[in-house]
């Protein structure tokens, strides 16, 4: 951790101001192809920790009962604000976490979508009433906001991940911390100043920066009501447990290995496309990329022309035009990517294209790793087991679709999946009977729209309901259930009545 005192300083957001943070620990936002230091971001203090959570409690009653369209309008106004500085948002993306300028580009517009969504927030809050349970009896539900909600974001998505938390949060008429990914926090600072401006009022949303002791102030503090948290299963299995036991609505979207299938009667230039670009894009760090791919029965033959495919793709940094896999984020990423690829070849997988070494011209100091493709691959082995995160593909073999399925369900993760085929009969069975959140048929990265909502199973999710689409809407809210009855002259002459009948 280095204190770069000349580099620019990440602000943090209390009470509508963007403010400089008084603390005395810093780390460097790097630039993961050149190593250039874009800024300095802080660990924010306990006292500034406290100040964003007071202004978020101060503002939430005012922000509470404001009118369904005026909380609409500000979403309309920030979605416009969003598309009219793409190109800057997504460079800042691209700057300081690798991934390539079209890529950064997909990473905004799918959080995006989810602001256009939360302007249609009157819709989608509303309550619902059944008149006459009883004679002269209507029953009817309210879906109010909780108060101060929290979220706290990884490095992998700087842009979506942000923008499924606090629009939904803040259009349900909730006031927000958000503790954005130390690794890459500028465009989500970026974006919270377009938020502002769109007209989001002073202390509805915060900022506070830092790592494990911010975060576990978030799932500690009493008058944070509901966390939401999307990173790695290990830290979202302890945000989860701390959040709840502090008596928290908590919802952790955390780790990944995601499998393909690939059965033989699926179009297979479509299918090989697909599976390099889930596999290798991003360099591999996705939640939803497919890093194991199970070849079933006659489709065992694609590996060759797999790694053809892969041999295609170009290694660069994001910005240069054409480049299809950037660096990935840190040097300790490189090296843990690199260690993996080492074990595998310890343990006996067969190593069919090699990405260590690979020479980027112009970028000698890049987080580099090239497409890698390991077959041979047995469920035992750590390039398995673990989320490798960087752009390794596992290949494993099936006789049948029944053996594949086995296969991902007894994979502690279940995130996503995807199956390629033609076969309607298979896809069904496959989606019934794979215990997976998101699935894709000839969709390699279905991650749904807001319409839906992210789902999640076994060790990617903790919490009952997801982010951002319907579920967000609940989670976001307290329902009350309201049974009244107004008395006219003639049923207020009744008797006592003691049962449970209305
Ligand atoms: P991470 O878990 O290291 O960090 C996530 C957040 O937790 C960051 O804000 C970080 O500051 C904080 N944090 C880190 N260590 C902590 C600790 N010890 N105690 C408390 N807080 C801590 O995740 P990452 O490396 O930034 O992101 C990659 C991971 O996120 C991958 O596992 C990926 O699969 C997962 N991810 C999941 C989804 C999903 O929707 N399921 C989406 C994107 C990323």
């Amino acid at each position: 951790m280095n204190s770069v005192a000349n580099n620019p300083s990440v602000k943090l957001l209390i009470n509508g101001q963007f403010l400089e943070s008084q603390s005395q620990q810093w780390r460097s936002v790097i630039n993961p192809a050149t190593q250039k230091v874009l800024a300095r971001v802080p660990f924010a203090t306990p006292a500034e920790m406290q100040a964003a959570v007071a202004s978020a409690q101060a503002a939430f009653p005012a922000w509470s009962k404001t009118a369904i369209g005026t909380r609409a309008r500000i979403f309309l106004k920030y979605q416009q604000l969003i598309r009219e500085n793409m190109s800057e948002l997504a460079a800042l993306l691209t700057a300081e976490q690798g991934k390539t300028l079209a890529d950064a580009e997909g990473d905004i517009f799918r959080g995006l979508e989810v602001v256009e969504h939360a302007a249609s927030i009157g819709n989608l809050q509303m309550g619902e009433m059944a008149n006459n349970v009883a004679a002269g009896v209507d029953t009817y539900t309210l879906n109010q906001p909780l108060g101060v909600c929290a979220g706290i974001t990884p490095f992998n998505f700087p842009a979506m991940i942000p923008l499924w938390m606090f629009p939904m949060a803040i259009a349900c008429g909730n006031t927000f911390i958000l503790k954005p990914s130390e690794q890459d926090p500028m465009v989500t600072m970026r974006l919270c100043e377009l938020a502002m401006q769109a007209g989001i009022p002073a202390g509805v949303l915060n900022v506070v920066h830092g790592g494990e002791e911010i975060v576990n102030a978030i799932c500690d503090h009493p008058v944070i009501k509901a966390v939401s948290f999307v990173g790695s299963t290990k830290v979202g299995t302890h945000v989860y447990q701390r959040a709840t036991l502090a008596g928290k609505r908590a919802q952790c979207m955390m780790g990944a290995k995601n499998h393909a299938v690939v059965l033989a009667d699926a179009n297979k230039q479509q299918t090989l496309n697909n599976l390099a670009g889930a596999a290798f894009g991003a360099a591999g760090q996705r939640c939803m990329a497919l890093p194991v791919v199970i070849l079933v029965g006659e489709a065992q033959a694609w590996v060759g022309d797999l790694v053809e495919k892969a041999k295609t793709l170009s290694v660069n940094a994001g910005a240069e035009a054409d480049t299809d896999i950037g660096p990935l984020i840190s040097c300790t990423a490189k090296l843990r990517v690199e260690q993996l690829i080492d074990s595998g070849l310890q343990q006996g997988a067969t190593l069919l294209l090699d990405g260590r070494d690979v020479r980027v011209a112009g970028y000698p100091e890049g987080n580099f790793v090239g497409p890698t493709i390991f077959s041979n691959v047995r469920t035992e082995m750590r390039i398995y087991q673990e989320e490798i995160f960087g752009p390794v593909l596992c290949i494993l073999h099936a006789a049948n679709l029944a053996e594949a399925i086995a296969i991902i369900n007894a994979n502690a993760h279940g995130n996503g999946t995807a199956i390629f085929t033609q076969s309607g009969a298979a896809a069904r069975t496959f989606q019934e009977q794979v215990d997976v959140g998101q699935i894709g048929i000839n969709v390699p990265i279905p991650v749904p729209v807001p319409l839906f909502s992210f789902t999640g199973s076994r060790a990617s999710k903790l919490g009952d309901l997801g982010p951002y689409g319907k579920q967000v809407i609940q989670f976001y809210t307290q329902t009350k259930t309201i049974t009244s009855r107004w008395f006219d002259d003639e049923l207020a002459a009744g008797k006592v009545n003691t049962t449970i009948s209305l």
